[in-house]
């Protein structure tokens, strides 16, 4: 099969990714061949391939097929497969497998199992041609949807999706989301959907206008003076219930810190310090990362119910360093797809 195959971390501008023939992957007993119809491009990919995440041991492996926001046909299935057919569309999202035994796994929260395999990270992801996945880690998809659409819901989509309801969103309840990219604009619609009041907040001018297209209430600019923000946060919001970081900055997450009201909640989905907590606020901060299957099955059911709007644009698998290229100047407005 085809697939963009990176084999030495690299700077993007020196195209990493290569174009490679490589074996189709094999299917054990309970897995699925999936013929990937789309894979969304992550800003995480990117972080990956520059090196950025060695320290983290990502990846575990090289060479590696990066990609983690699948969707797909099933081609084929092993023996013990019961609940998926051939033919049936499955998502794959970031958590590409976990235990099933641990206490994380035991009480739904899979994402955080000590010995998850993260797709694309630690295992074979999705740009190219096909995946295997084991059957409890594909999630069905209805047919209705398009693949460009779908590919999204599953890291973005579940991303958002998790650190929305971690804050605790509700009728009455402001909540500010800082970044407006491919899991922000997600963000802003699951927060609303819910029935809050959304602001969003971005230092880029057109991510706020997206964020208006996409149902924000209100925007505010992040500007470097935090005292100038607070101030315009206050004159045109007052100060939020909750807020949400996917902004990946230290001064984004100070900004959400401060922003919100005394015994506010902010969830933060970034890598960041926080440089400014006085437990005296009774404020509640809480990471968020990914999340379990519960979460990405709740999160098809409601782009279905809801008509979720997922702002993407096609390219082809072989564009990928370009496309990573586009997304590292912050040329790409909501997600790129690769279809291969
Ligand atoms: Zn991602
Ligand atoms: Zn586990």
């Amino acid at each position: 099969m085809r697939a963009m195959l990176l084999s030495k971390l690299a700077p993007i501008e020196k195209n990493p990714l290569r174009l490679a023939s490589v074996e189709q992957p094999s299917t054990r007993k309970n897995g699925l061949l999936v013929e990937i119809e789309a894979c969304g491009v992550c800003r995480s990919n990117l972080h990956l391939i520059e090196g950025d995440w060695k320290k983290y041991g990502a990846p575990s492996m090289l060479p590696i097929i990066p990609g983690h926001e699948i969707v797909g046909i099933v081609r084929k299935v092993g023996s013990s497969v019961r609940r998926i057919k051939v033919g049936n569309r499955v998502g794959i999202q970031p958590l590409y497998s976990s235990c099933l035994k641990c206490e994380y796994c035991r009480s739904g929260r899979e994402n955080l199992c000590e010995s998850a395999e993260i797709t694309g990270e630690t295992v074979h992801g999705g740009y190219a041609e096909y995946i295997a996945v084991s059957e409890p880690f594909a999630t069905l998809v209805p047919d209705s949807f398009k693949p460009e659409y779908a590919a999204p819901l599953f890291c973005p989509g579940v991303t958002a999706y998790k650190a929305v309801q971690a804050s605790e969103p509700r009728k009455e309840k402001s909540i500010g989301i800082f970044g407006v990219g491919g899991v922000g604009h997600l963000a802003i619609q699951l927060a609303k959907i819910k029935g809050s009041r959304v602001v969003a907040i971005s230092r880029n001018k057109e991510h706020l206008d997206l964020g208006k297209i996409v149902g924000a209430d209100s925007t505010v600019q992040l500007v470097d003076d935090q005292e100038v923000f607070i101030e315009n946060m206050k004159k045109k919001e007052g100060l939020l219930d909750s807020a949400v970081v996917f902004a990946p900055s230290e001064h984004a997450i100070d900004a959400a810190v401060r922003s919100v009201k005394k015994g506010g909640t902010v969830v933060i989905g970034v890598f960041g310090n926080i440089p400014n907590f006085f437990f005296y606020e009774e404020k509640i901060i809480k990471g968020s990362v990914i999340g379990s299957r519960k979460d990405m099955r709740e999160l098809v059911s409601i782009a279905q119910e809801s008509g979720l709007k997922v702002v993407s644009k096609k390219y082809l698998l072989e564009e990928a360093n370009d496309v990573l290229a586009k997304l590292k100047k912050s040329q790409i407005q909501g997600r790129a797809v690769l279809i291969p």
